[in-house]
């Protein structure tokens, strides 16, 4: 999952993409409110982490223009003002969720993982298909019980196909929701992370069925 932190402080902005890196997060920043809404409405993220008081633009302007543009990425606010009305406004200006700083980690962790989920109704943090199982808050991946160890870049690789079940993801969509925007692609990189993950979570597993499924031309997806 990809999140954009939009916040001026460059010493908040990278504690969170540090913090979120550990948590298996792919993370942008933009330390301008010009430069978060240019990247906020030109690359796909899951989340999208905002200060209010920010040059260029304005937190709750960002908020407006990328719901005017039909852009419909969750949107926490972050920010030092803790007034009932600021959280009115922001939560008006379209953002779903306000976070006042200081805040704790886990706090901001256990929001994240409620707004990433939001589309779905389950509180469940377990991800499923047929006997493969994730944890998405203890990290443990299991198939027919067995634990399978998984380096951050495979979990997270796993998570969005396991987040998009049965879909036909392209490799453009794959790259864009789990490498953040100055990762090293090669061509060649989402093939060689599946063929990892494949000898990870399928080919130990002869005596069931394969889950992750090439679709010719298309691109990847993951299902009985
Ligand atoms: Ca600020």
């Amino acid at each position: 999952m990809r999140i954009l932190v939009v916040e001026d402080e460059h010493r908040i902005a990278n504690s969170i993409k540090k913090g979120l890196e550990q948590e298996r997060y792919a993370v942008d920043i933009a330390f301008s409110g010009t430069d978060g809404y240019d990247l906020a409405s030109t690359e796909d993220y899951d989340l999208i982490i905002l200060d209010l008081m920010l040059p260029g633009m304005p937190g709750l302007t960002i908020c407006q223009e990328l719901r005017k543009k039909q852009i419909h990425t969750p949107i926490m606010i972050l920010t030092a003002k803790g007034q009932i009305q600021d959280k009115v406004t922001g939560l008006d200006s379209g953002a779903d969720d306000y976070l006042v700083k200081p805040f704790s980690f886990e706090e901001l962790l256990a929001r994240i993982r409620a707004l990433i989920r939001r589309p779905k109704t389950s509180l469940n943090p377990v991800l499923t298909v047929f006997e493969l199982e994730m944890d998405t808050k203890s990290y443990e991946v299991k198939r027919q019980k067995k634990i399978i160890n998984l380096s951050s870049k495979e979990f997270s690789l796993l998570e969005y196909l396991l987040r998009h079940k049965n879909q036909i993801l392209t490799k453009n969509q794959i790259i864009a929701h789990v490498w953040n925007y100055n990762a090293d692609i090669l061509p060649n990189t989402v093939e060689v992370y599946i063929r990892n993950l494949r000898d990870k979570i399928d080919r130990p597993f002869k005596n069931s069925q394969p889950l992750i499924h090439t679709v010719r031309g298309f691109g990847y997806k993951i299902g009985e």
